[in-house]
């Protein structure tokens, strides 16, 4: 164990979200955000600005205290390093790229997965070296299957719904009524839905992408498409795009919008649900004033253990039972055999028992929750809830007076039920986790914590973002571990 480890139970860190006045200073991916470490007795540290979008150095290294003075040659440098990350190109030129690219014979259709980019044929020849496959016009509908995913380890890796979900998400949008859906981060969806556009049999649906991952841009128009930041809301071409926003917010001739959102779970909560305020109150600005109460709808989907995260922040919102899986996350999947749970839900503040959930897939309808639960989540007489939050049907503590997990014995010396192996005795585990909240770990054994960009802060903070080359965060050995794997082994450890 190293230092930072060691010290990893003496503070945390807190993001302080923009107030207007102050303007944050800007990296490669926008506006940076503002953090502040905490130790334990609530003192306040130093201020530092940091990549809102990245939580691992090696792909924005952007650090700046508070009160720091940047020279003149920094900024250049800055503003260089900026340049060097815009993509090559315009939404505007990849749409008359598009369009060219439809128009060509079969043949000539080519796509080059070692750029990822589709191939006009003046591009062929300087490409011919890379790996190269042929198009067919159905393959160029379903991008997110021909674009390979993003394993970029901590900021940026890419989950993909299964079959399952995404239609699952479909279906009950447009069973609710929605013609318009915002999809941020949910590239997947949105082909779903033009594909679903060309079956006729269906009232069309608008979908408009907002994700970092530009190279969607390759398969979208300007009114489809934008490249977007959504933890600082930020809109990397500017007003063109945030334009097509506003007008995408417009609901004329009895539209109604939906925003679904994914983001990556390592995620921190506050900024994102700044984010989607901000795209609530643009929607409430356009509406006719009987409604200018109401917040836009909207689905968040995120791990369960993260919901007193998401109501602190959105008191409106319920999570719902249903699971979300993936096709590229193997414990994530809705196996045939021994099928591991998944731990990602839906928040949202679309009436819960207007979401129906699938019978056949083993949720039935609570009548006093008013909700759709799974059917291991008995509803406890004594709470009068549907009490289970991960899946497993919970049993009640008539000591605690709750319902806990099944996995959990009362403990007398704790006076509450936790696991059994959990820390035992007076002071120990009370306070819980720094970095996720749950009271069956201290942060230095919070399975998520790898997963939070805060950590990589943190070891930067201290060393006054300057030993860049020393990452104490990951181990050697979970080193060896993809991405998608580490994850799905924290994920596995937090649902005991
Ligand atoms: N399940 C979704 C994909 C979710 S993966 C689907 O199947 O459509 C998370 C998505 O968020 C990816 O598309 C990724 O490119 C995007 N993303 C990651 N960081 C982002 C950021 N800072 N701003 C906007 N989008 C981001
Ligand atoms: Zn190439
Ligand atoms: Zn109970
Ligand atoms: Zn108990
Ligand atoms: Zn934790």
């Amino acid at each position: 164990m190293d230092v930072t480890e060691a010290n990893d139970d003496s503070f945390g860190i807190e993001v302080i979200l923009p107030q207007g006045g102050k303007t944050a200073p800007c990296c490669p991916h926008g506006p940076t955000l503002l953090f502040e470490k905490v130790s334990k007795g609530g003192e306040k540290g130093r201020r530092f600005y940091a990549c809102s979008a990245c939580r691992d150095r090696k792909d924005c290294n952007f650090f700046q205290w508070e009160d720091e003075k940047v020279s003149e040659v920094r900024l250049l440098a800055r503003e260089a390093e900026k340049q060097s990350k815009r993509p090559l190109v315009t939404q505007q030129e990849y749409c008359n790229r598009l369009r060219k690219f439809s128009a060509l014979p079969l043949d000539e259709k080519k796509f080059c997965q070692d750029c990822q980019i589709l191939l006009l044929p003046g591009l062929h020849e300087a490409h011919s070296s890379h790996r190269s496959m042929a198009v067919s016009p159905a393959q160029l509908t379903r991008p997110s299957v021909l674009l390979r995913p993003l394993d970029n380890k901590k900021s940026n890796a890419q989950y993909l719904f299964t079959e399952r979900s995404s239609h699952f998400l479909l279906d009950s949008l447009a069973a609710l009524g929605f013609t318009k859906v915002l999809c941020v981060g949910t590239p997947r969806l949105q082909e779903l839905i033009k594909l679903r556009n060309l079956d006729q049999k269906h009232k069309p649906m608008k979908s408009l992408l907002l994700d970092i991952d530009f190279r969607y841009a390759q398969f979208y128009s300007q009114d489809e498409f934008c490249h977007y930041n959504m933890f600082n809301h930020h809109f990397f071409d500017g007003e063109a795009s945030s334009a097509v926003l506003q007008a995408f917010l417009q609901e004329a001739d009895g539209q109604k919008v939906v925003m679904v959102a994914d983001p990556p779970f390592g995620g921190l909560v506050k900024p994102l649900a700044n984010t989607f305020s901000l795209i609530s109150q643009s929607w409430r600005k356009l509406q006719t004033s009987d409604s200018s109460n109401t917040e836009m709808p909207m689905m968040w989907i995120f791990p369960y253990f993260l919901e007193p995260r998401i109501l602190e922040c959105f008191p409106s919102f319920t999570m719902l039972d249903y699971q979300v899986d993936y096709d590229n996350h193997s414990l994530y999947k809705h196996g045939k055999t021994g099928r591991k749970q998944s731990p990602v839900r839906l928040f949202t503040n679309i009436s819960p028992k207007d979401v129906v959930l699938p019978k056949d897939e083993g949720y039935r309808f609570c009548s006093i929750c008013q909700r759709f639960v799974l059917f291991l989540n008995k509803h406890c007489a004594k709470c009068n809830v549907c009490p289970s939050k991960d899946g497993r049907e919970w049993k009640h503590c008539s000591t605690c007076g709750k319902c806990v997990k099944p996995s959990w014995k009362h403990c007398q010396a704790c006076g509450r039920c936790a696991l059994p192996a959990h820390p035992c005795g007076p002071g120990q585990a009370q306070d819980g986790c720094f970095s996720c909240g749950s009271r069956e770990h201290k942060r230095k054994a919070c399975p998520l914590k790898d997963s939070h960009r805060i950590s990589s802060h943190r070891s930067k903070a201290k060393s006054g973002g300057k030993n860049v080359s020393r990452h104490p965060l990951v181990k050697p050995k979970a080193k060896r571990m993809s991405g998608g794997a580490r994850r799905a082994k924290k994920m596995a450890a937090l649902s005991k």
